[in-house]
């Protein structure tokens, strides 16, 4: 008897999409998947993200790929909502994982100075603050804290940020990731 394939009788299949950014993408590590996509759509209807904004297609992010959209795509902060919880993955009956293609995005737009401003302002604030909520810390959440038995206070190792931004960002004492 014929064991199933793990993701469907088509899984192997590649196609040759021809547009250069397509190219692009497929040469990188992980871009490949980008030859398997059928445009069936599956993973919108299974994406958490596009449940919750119109705006967040992950079908069209793709179609735009197959079709050459290299300035639109790496403009857009679409690229950068995908949370990679690899769940349109599960679904994809062509085994196309598109968390890999829009690191692929992702990586190209950063390597090209493209990072939209929302993310590096949040890498900002968690490297002053040494977290992102501080803002939102409350009366309300010591209360809560002192409730479950936790120290109502919390304190931030700011050594230990120190050492993050100069192993990672390598820039010692400074506060802010540049704007390139
Ligand atoms: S579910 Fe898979 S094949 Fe269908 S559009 Fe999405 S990535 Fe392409
Ligand atoms: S991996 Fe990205 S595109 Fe896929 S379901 Fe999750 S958020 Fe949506």
């Amino acid at each position: 008897m014929m064991s199933e394939p793990e993701h469907g009788p088509e899984k192997d299949v590649e196609y040759h999409p021809n547009s250069r950014f397509s190219q692009e993408i497929a040469a990188e590590p992980g871009g490949e998947y980008i030859r398997k996509c059928i445009q069936c759509g599956l993973c919108t209807a299974s994406c958490m993200v596009a449940n919750y904004t119109d705006k967040y297609r992950p079908r069209r992010i793709i179609q735009k790929i197959l079709l050459g959209e290299r300035e639109q795509v790496l403009a857009s902060e679409l690229p950068w909502l995908c949370m990679t919880c690899r769940l349109c993955e599960e679904r994809c009956q062509e085994g196309v994982s598109l968390a890999e293609i829009f690191h692929v995005v992702r990586d190209i737009a950063a390597r090209e100075g493209r990072v939209p401003k929302v993310f590096k302002d949040t890498v900002n604030q968690v490297l002053k603050d040494g977290w992102l909520l501080k803002d939102a810390f409350s009366d309300f959440i010591q209360d809560d804290r002192t409730d479950l038995g936790l120290n109502p206070e919390v304190n931030f190792d700011g050594e230990f940020v120190k050492k993050v931004k100069k192993r990672y960002f390598e820039q010692g004492d400074k506060e802010e990731v540049k704007d390139e």
